[in-house]
This record gives structure tokens, C-alpha cells and sequence, in this order.
């Protein structure tokens, strides 16, 4: 998963050799990230890096639309942006997150 080898790039990057404990992530639920591949695929990714062994935490906001039609706030379960009053029209405000909260190292 090329999104996890971002993950601990980055994370690796900013330890400057520390030894990562925790890192923390945020993971909107219209990402279609699944939470357990992406842990599975983080331990694989950290080994013989300074985050190996490193907690994942993952937070997954649920996904969340407004209607510009009628202004409506609703929650989105999938990618099916429809508005309950039926209009298209519709911004996505959560769940599309894919970023790094924070980590702990040394
Ligand atoms: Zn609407």
C-alpha cells in the first residue's frame, strides 16, 4: 500500500533517528482505507526502520456532506453523494482526511 509507505516516510523523516513509539493518524471513513490492512501494512513497512514496533492509532472521522441546495448536513456511508432531498449538489465537509496527527518519538 503505497499510502502506508508515505505514512512511515514521513514519519521515519521526522524521527532523525529517534525511536518512534506512537503515531497517530487520521483516516476519514470515504478514504476506503480499511484500518486493519493499513496496520498490517504499517507494521511490514516499519521493520528495520526507527518506527519499527511503533503503535498505530487511527482515528477514522465518518464521512460528512452539506447540500448546497437546500443546505442540509448529512452523513455520507459511501460514495454515493445524494442529498436526502434528493439534490447532487453536494460538498463533501469529513471524511476524505488521510493525514498524520502526531507521533512520539525518542
Ligand atoms: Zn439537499
Amino acid at each position: 500500500m503505497s499510502i502506508t509507505q508515505s505514512i512511515v516516510d514521513a514519519v521515519c523523516e521526522r524521527a532523525a533517528g529517534r525511536p518512534v513509539h506512537t503515531v497517530r493518524v487520521r483516516v476519514g471513513e470515504l478514504t476506503a482505507v480499511v484500518a486493519d490492512s493499513l496496520r498490517f501494512c504499517f507494521d511490514l513497512t516499519t521493520e528495520g526502520t526507527v518506527a519499527a514496533g511503533a503503535v498505530l492509532d487511527i482515528e477514522q472521522p465518518p464521512g460528512a456532506g452539506r447540500c448546497r441546495a437546500c443546505s442540509q448536513d448529512f452523513t455520507l456511508t459511501d460514495l454515493v453523494l445524494l442529498c436526502p432531498c434528493g439534490s447532487a449538489d453536494v460538498e463533501i465537509t469529513s471524511g476524505r482526511e488521510l493525514e498524520i496527527v502526531s507521533m512520539r518519538v525518542g
